[in-house]
């Protein structure tokens, strides 16, 4: 059983399968883009399945796929075939923006993924081509619906809560658990990167955080009930809204760290594993992986190295890749 220098079981790897995107979301990636990775330089399917076979033996239970945009890289339901096979790998599941669901999500549940996390910032088609530069909301939304058609459950929606863009919105976001079992979630800003500017017509972005406490103030009027955390049950604090079927979750980073029950071990698309999403830390499997070296004593160092926490209140911010080079 995997365990770091704090006591922390891993047992949940985070897999971005590609840096690529059919999005270019403000907050996620540079107005100017980013140069994409070679083909030669990301992970073959094989390679990622013997990370995860590395990992599995070590304790690793859980798989989630992210990119980028993880279903822009081609024939991901193989992925998930291999991944699904790992003795010892019990979940698998993906976070997408949802434009390409609609066409896959049948064949990527019946290869195994078992749940799904879509980013969903906004209700209004066009704020949302506005933070998405260019994005289509109808085709989320037919996502959504082809998802839960596709029998993928829970459906969580992601939303990076934005002062003076969404705020105005987060209360009708999570009235849609009222009338679904969906779980909305509300996701502190993260200064990863491209913290500096997103570009014509938007504010400053330290201006635009809202911490916990505001997102929860705006949500008072659905009289939510907290909900007791499961060890291993992941980042977000867990709310009830009042005789609702779906719940609302808060993914708060910063204004309530959760670092000290972190149980995450990421993997980039080029081979890199992280420690900490939000430390500029990582290690390559690359050698390991193609001059048969031991993957499974480097997991254990990587682990070695994970930090007790970020330090992004000691203004400490990761800067050597934006979030869709690391996988969000
Ligand atoms: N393309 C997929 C998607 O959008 O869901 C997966 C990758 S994306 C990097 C994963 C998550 O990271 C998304 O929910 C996105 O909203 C979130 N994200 C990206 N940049 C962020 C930031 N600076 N702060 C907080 N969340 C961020
Ligand atoms: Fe692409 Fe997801 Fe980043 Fe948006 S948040 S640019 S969809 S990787």
């Amino acid at each position: 059983m995997l365990t770091d220098r704090y006591g922390r079981r891993i047992t949940y790897l985070r897999i971005s399968v590609t840096d690529r995107c059919n999005l270019r979301c403000v907050y996620c990636m540079p107005n100017e883009g980013i140069p994409w990775q070679s083909h030669t330089s990301i992970l073959s399917y094989e390679e990622i399945a013997r990370v995860v076979e590395a990992a599995a033996a070590l304790g690793v239970n859980e798989v989630r796929l992210t990119g980028g945009e993880p279903l822009v890289r081609r024939n991901l339901p193989e992925l998930v075939r291999l991944i699904a096979a790992v003795p010892g790998i019990e979940d698998i599941s993906l976070t997408t923006n949802g434009l390409l669901l609609e066409e896959m999500a049948a064949e990527l549940a019946a290869a195994g993924l078992k749940r799904i996390n879509i980013s969903l910032d906004t209700l209004s088609p066009e704020k949302y081509a506005r933070l998405t530069r260019g994005g289509d909301l109808g085709k989320v939304w037919r996502g959504i619906e082809a998802a839960e058609k596709a029998g993928l459950s829970p459906i969580k929606l992601n939303t990076v809560a934005l002062r003076g863009i969404n705020d105005d919105e987060l209360l009708d976001q999570a009235r849609l658990t009222l009338t679904h079992p969906w779980h909305v979630r509300f996701i502190e800003l993260m200064p990863v990167k491209n913290q500096l500017s997103w570009g014509p017509g938007f504010p400053a972005p330290e201006t635009m955080f809202m911490p916990i406490q505001e997102i929860l103030a705006l949500l008072a009027p659905l009289d939510l009930e907290p909900m007791p955390q499961k060890e291993g049950s992941g980042p977000a604090l867990e709310f009830k809204p009042r005789g609702a079927p779906g719940r609302v979750g808060i993914i708060s980073p910063i204004g309530k760290k959760f670092c000290e029950n972190c149980n995450r071990l990421r993997l980039t698309a080029d081979g890199q594993l992280r420690p900490c999403l939000l430390s500029d830390e990582e290690v390559s499997v690359v050698p390991a992986l193609r001059e048969a070296g031991d993957l499974v004593s480097l997991i254990e160092r990587v682990i070695e190295l994970k930090p007790l926490g970020h330090e992004l209140e000691g203004q400490v911010y990761p800067s050597g890749r934006c979030m869709m080079q690391i996988g969000g």
